[in-house]
């Protein structure tokens, strides 16, 4: 029984064995003697046919990692040292490195007013010096793409999907609304192959330069059509950036229950969010338009009232149990984006470019979310109990924290 008692959850966080439906296929690649396919496998082409069904883009890629995927992005969508990338600073540090990766630099942007991710108005002020955005789904909500992609001067947007497997924004997936798509498979994302990236776009060009970035000539010499790519053929860049087979095998298996994972979640969400709401507490999930979807990577919830300590309450909800997240480090204030000497040192192309260290007091509403937001992981598996205990504890933190 949950303990009511001591204002703690009192239930473990419920976990599937998410990996289980992988073993056969698994054994069966082991068996096989071989693991490494230089070529688009079979094991390869089944995971990224099953992303081009599951966005919609006309072409998947896979990488081996997402970062490797961001960095093959934002070089096929014409990274350069004299123009910046624009982010936000509320996502992973890959996200902001991936652009020095790439041969440019992060320009950083604040977040919406009254929401986590990249805000149109902040981008229109950073589009002119920029060739491109990365735009991350931070915690699964989607960004505001069909304004990003309305400034006055667009940009190339690349959708940081890490969070947002199986999203729609609007009715349109997440990984088809801009110039490419980037998914992370790493551990802790909502489909996994233990590592692994997954690169989706609609446009040839972009899909064959991402592929010489680091693919073997093997897959090079059979995909690579353009006249401008073609002499690539032989080399590529040589980075090694491929998906061990492995990894996609245990993907492909776990993309199968995404929809039916992603559906179990939404209701342990609204088990929480009506707990919440019965006991007034001061918190609220984001609201979502109709034909937008969430993806799963723990959920933002925002507290209503001003919070002096943020720490101290993430310290009592920690210890009490409640799932949470940690909040990203505030990479704003790093030394590596503070010193440039750390930048040069190394991405030596970062002394050809007009990078600026970020300014804090820049990105007042980036601050705002920090301080105010609670990230909770919402489990994949039928969980009312725990979400109600979860709910109910949360709750009582929140009222004793905030009228102490
Ligand atoms: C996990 C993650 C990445 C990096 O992906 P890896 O597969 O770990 O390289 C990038 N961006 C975000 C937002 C992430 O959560």
């Amino acid at each position: 029984m949950p303990d009511t008692s001591t204002g703690l959850v009192g239930l473990p966080f419920p976990r599937e064995n998410k990996y289980a439906a992988a073993e056969s296929a698994v054994v069966e690649r082991l068996r096989s003697g071989r693991l490494s396919d230089t070529n688009r496998g079979p094991a390869i082409q089944s995971l990224e046919d099953a992303f081009t069904d599951l966005t919609g883009a006309r072409y998947a890629l896979a990488f081996n990692s997402g970062t490797s995927a961001l960095h093959a992005a934002l070089h096929a969508t014409g990274a350069h040292p004299e123009a910046g990338i624009a982010v936000s600073p509320m996502t992973w540090i890959s996200a902001l490195t991936a652009t020095l990766h790439a041969g440019s630099f992060p320009v950083f942007c604040d977040v919406e007013p009254n929401g986590v991710n990249l805000a149109p108005a902040a981008l229109a002020a950073a589009a002119p010096g920029c060739s491109a955005a990365v735009v991350t789904h931070a915690w699964g909500i989607p960004a505001p793409m069909d304004a990003l992609g309305h400034i006055d001067e667009p940009v190339a947007l690349v959708e940081d999907d890490s969070h947002a497997h199986g999203a729609l924004y609007l009715g349109r997936p997440a990984g088809s609304l801009g110039a490419a798509g980037c998914f992370s498979l790493q551990d802790a994302k909502s489909v996994s192959g233990g590592e692994g990236g997954i690169l989706t776009t609609s446009t040839r060009a972009v899909y064959e330069r991402a592929l010489t970035l680091g693919h073997h000539p093997h897959r090079l010499q059979a995909e690579l059509s353009l006249p401008d790519l073609r002499p690539l053929a032989q080399t590529g860049a040589g980075y090694k950036f491929r998906m061990p087979v492995l990894s996609a095998l245990i993907a492909r298996e776990q993309l199968r229950t995404l929809a039916e994972r992603a559906c179990v979640a939404e209701t342990n969400l609204a088990v929480l969010t009506s707990t919440l709401a019965d006991r007034k507490a001061p918190i609220t999930a984001p609201e979502l338009a109709d034909g937008t979807r969430r993806g799963w990577y723990g959920t933002p919830l925002t507290v209503t009232e001003p919070l002096s300590e943020p720490q101290a309450l993430r310290a009592a909800a920690a210890s009490a149990g409640i799932p949470l997240r940690p909040m990203y480090d505030d990479w704003v204030k790093a030394p590596l984006f503070q010193q440039p000497d750390l930048l040069r040192q190394l991405w030596p192309h970062v002394r050809l470019s007009p990078y600026a260290p970020p300014e804090p007091d820049a990105l007042p509403h980036y601050y705002r979310a920090r301080r105010q937001t609670l990230v909770i992981k919402v489990p994949m598996v039928a969980a009312a109990d725990y979400m109600h205990a979860v709910g109910r504890t949360l709750a009582d933190i929140l009222n004793r924290h905030l009228n102490p």
